[in-house]
């Protein structure tokens, strides 16, 4: 199933540049050929980082999500903009962020913008990376409905998280479809809060769940999940525990699944024999919430341990998460050292 043994992977996003971040807090003074220009250039960045660490698949970095009109959020129908989040002091938690209200039926007519993104990154890496790209697998990642309806507030139509996530899995699902049929052969379904909260609800319920968001495209794609315990500025949030999701979990339909484990010491490692003989299994090895930078020595040592459990051909090997909230000097040093760590290991197993 797995193209590449021990391949290396991202998760979806990476850093902004400061230049991107100081732009966005004055977006009102550009044009909409500026912001288009602004959105190639930040691609072209992250795609320049991934391609000089040696990555086997590559992503857009999520570098055009930096603003609600241009998030998922903004390409629903029936939400208004967030208020203000009843905390805005103190240390950095999930509610100093506000939640979106729901004031009609859930829509998206133009989709949810994941189809621009992946033609953006397209020719973004045709342009400048043609020979260096021949061998990189494009990857698009899309929240799932469950992690989605997250910030939306239930009312009298959609009167819980459940509903909300019902209302959203055919938007989530279209969007999908779409992806394959621009051209897109490796998805990412983010599922985060799903492993943070397996731990109170019905896995079964999760499952079932992610099935029938995905069940139009299972064959047509690379499919994957990721499943971390949170990462707002840095911060877990879930219980940080798999146990509580399998074996349910291995119901769920998906070519690879990705585990946090770096960040938790490689606890529960074991795990991923399960799951290998499911599907692939992207293991994180990169703890992205802390700045002390992973030797390739360290990723050669996570690797071999991986290897006492599955098989090279089953095994992938990303970040625990995404690197949005990892400085872009730490995230660019932390992935060179990973895919040489996994390269170091290819070469003792004598693979290319
Ligand atoms: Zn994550």
């Amino acid at each position: 199933m797995n193209e590449q043994p021990l391949r290396t992977t991202v998760i979806g996003s990476y850093p902004f540049p400061g230049w991107l971040e100081f732009s966005t807090s004055h977006l009102d003074q550009f044009g909409p050929d500026d912001v288009r220009e602004m959105q190639a250039d930040a691609v072209w960045c992250a795609v320049q980082d991934q391609v000089a660490a040696g990555l086997d698949v590559i992503t857009d970095g999520e570098q055009t999500r930096f603003d609600f009109n241009l998030s998922f959020y903004g390409y629903l129908q029936g939400i208004e903009l967030e208020g203000a989040p009843l905390r805005r002091f103190g240390p950095p938690a999930h509610d100093q962020r506000g939640k979106h209200r729901v004031v009609g039926e859930l829509t998206a007519p133009r989709g949810l913008g994941a189809v621009q993104e992946y033609q953006r990154l397209e020719q973004v890496v045709r342009a400048g990376y043609a020979q260096a790209a021949s061998g990189i697998t494009l990857k698009a990642s899309v929240p799932g409905p469950y992690t989605l309806s997250g910030r939306l507030l239930p009312n009298d139509c959609y009167r819980d998280r459940w509903a909300l996530t019902e209302a959203l899995l055919p938007i989530v699902r279209t969007e999908l479809e779409a992806l394959v049929a621009a051209g897109c052969r490796e998805i990412t379904v983010d599922e985060p809060s799903m492993s943070c909260y397996a731990h109170r609800e019905d896995p079964r319920r999760f499952v079932d769940i992610f099935n029938r968001t995905v069940e139009s495209v299972v064959g047509k794609c690379r499919l994957g999940t990721h499943l971390c315990f949170g990462n707002f500025k840095a911060r877990a949030v879930g219980k940080r525990e798999y146990a509580p999701m399998f074996p349910a979990f291995l119901e769920m339909k998906v070519d690879e699944m990705h585990v946090e484990m770096a960040s938790r010491e490689m606890a529960e490692l074991p795990i991923i024999s399960a799951i290998a003989r499911h599907c692939d299994v992207a293991v994180g090895i990169i703890d992205v919430k802390s700045y002390y930078i992973e030797t390739p020595e360290d990723v050669a040592s996570r690797v071999r341990s991986c290897l006492e459990h599955a098989p090279a051909g089953k095994l992938a090997f990303a970040p625990d998460c995404g690197l949005s909230q990892t400085a872009r000097w730490a995230a660019r040093r932390k992935l060179v050292n990973m895919v040489a760590g996994v390269k170091q290991v290819r070469q003792e197993l004598g693979l290319k």
